[in-house]
């Protein structure tokens, strides 16, 4: 059996013609930047997400760096981030000539750990003062601490710029006064949230496309701004922008495929329950397997767990790397997310980061690996999956 890590066809065959019709009906308008078909999708991903605007750009990349031009983030800041993302979560951010304050993860979630960050900046004054955003990842599709990373960021006065390029969609549950629980959206709860639509995000395009939401109106009209050369009116520039642009192909793409986007979450959700329990099946887990600890909306109120979207399916095991090719050599598409964490890439030698060492983020750089979770994976196929795991460590 052929298993790819990914395969977009079982969506494709459903949307085919309605893709081509919103294609065409772009080619046919004539208006082929902005216009109507990105201001009604704007609209349509800021109802979903709870925010009062939402910003089309040209790519998940452009949000994150839009959203710290518009914060004035710049040389000699520092925005605290994950070193365990991918690569445009800390380029976006060195870009701007600030530095990245890398915080390590949870080993549960592989998102930032508040315990660390806490830590982090109660003991470095400098890095206190030159601290000028938190920009935590919901990474897999999972959000991150939000709660704990709201009031670390109150304490120090400054905004979070969510990196929700992999999370559209996934909630976090947080607490009422009342003692009652409000679940509320990636990219909802700091200043702003980004999005990517590469075509392998939950909700993707057929090229590159993001998006910024925010409820914060004078912020939503700079992004607008700066995303068009930071002119207002035309040919005056109060700022210095770029070409940021969400192109209305795109946005008319991704427009139908938004209703879609809560049954192919559920899908990937049913998916994880399959796997769950196939890999309790062949005595995988706990031991010789770990998966993502995320439960299901509603079903542990003591951990409180989020309403995790499952962009990735990510197991953590022994001999990673020969499992891996083990699962290839059987035609199981699988990835490794991420291999090398931020601080030790090569682009950063020159910034004084080889020394920093981040335990819990290079552990899982080593341990995890992405298997299939798309809609449209059947149960046959998981069965497959989690037979040749159980095969590898038989
Ligand atoms: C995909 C992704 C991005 C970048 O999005 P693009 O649309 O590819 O530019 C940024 N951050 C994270 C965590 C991502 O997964």
């Amino acid at each position: 059996m052929n298993i790819p890590l990914l395969d977009l066809q079982p969506q494709l065959d459903r949307l085919r013609d309605e893709i081509v019709d919103a294609v065409t009906g772009v080619i046919d308008s004539k208006q082929y930047i902005l216009g109507p078909r990105v201001t009604e999708f704007e609209e349509a991903v800021a109802e979903y997400c709870g925010t009062t605007r939402a910003v089309g750009v040209s790519s998940g990349t452009d949000a994150l760096l839009i959203t710290l031009m518009g914060l004035g983030v710049g040389p000699g800041d520092l925005v605290a981030t994950t070193p365990y993302t991918f690569f445009a979560t800390m380029g976006s951010i060195m870009r701007t000539g600030a530095r990245p304050l890398f915080v390590d993860i949870d080993p549960h979630t592989y998102n930032i750990s508040a315990d660390h960050l806490d830590e982090l900046l109660a003991g470095d004054d400098e890095a206190r003062r030159r601290l000028k955003a938190i920009m935590p990842v919901h990474l897999f599709g999972q959000c991150a601490a939000m709660e704990r990373i709201t009031s670390t960021a109150d304490r120090y006065g400054v905004p979070i710029i969510e990196d929700a390029a992999q999370a559209i969609g996934a909630e976090f549950p947080w607490s009422q006064k009342n003692g009652g629980i409000l679940w509320k959206k990636a990219g909802s709860m700091g200043l702003a949230g980004c999005f990517s639509f590469f075509p392998s995000k939950n909700l993707g395009g057929i090229g590159d496309g993001g998006m910024v939401v925010t409820s914060d109106e004078a912020f939503a009209d700079r992004l607008v701004s700066l995303r068009n050369h930071g002119s207002s009116p035309k040919y005056y520039h109060p700022l210095i922008g770029g070409n940021f642009r969400l192109a209305p192909i795109q946005a008319a793409v991704l427009h139908l495929k938004l209703p879609h986007l809560e049954n192919w979450h559920r899908k990937r959700r049913q998916n994880s329950k399959n796997y769950r329990r196939l890999f309790r099946d062949k005595g995988l887990t706990p031991h010789a397997v770990s998966l993502p600890k995320a439960e299901y909306r509603g079903m542990d109120s003591r951990e409180r767990h989020n309403y995790h979207i499952y962009n990735q399916f990510i197991i953590r095991v022994g001999r990673r790397d020969r499992l891996r090719a083990f699962l290839q050599e059987k035609s199981i598409g699988c990835e490794i997310y991420y291999p090398l964490c931020l601080h030790q890439q090569e682009c950063l030698r020159e910034f004084g980061y080889d020394r920093l060492r981040l335990p819990e983020a290079e552990k899982a750089a080593g341990e995890t690996l992405a298997l299939p979770i798309y809609p449209g994976l059947t149960l046959e196929m998981q069965e497959y999956v989690v037979e040749t795991i159980a095969e590898f460590y038989q």
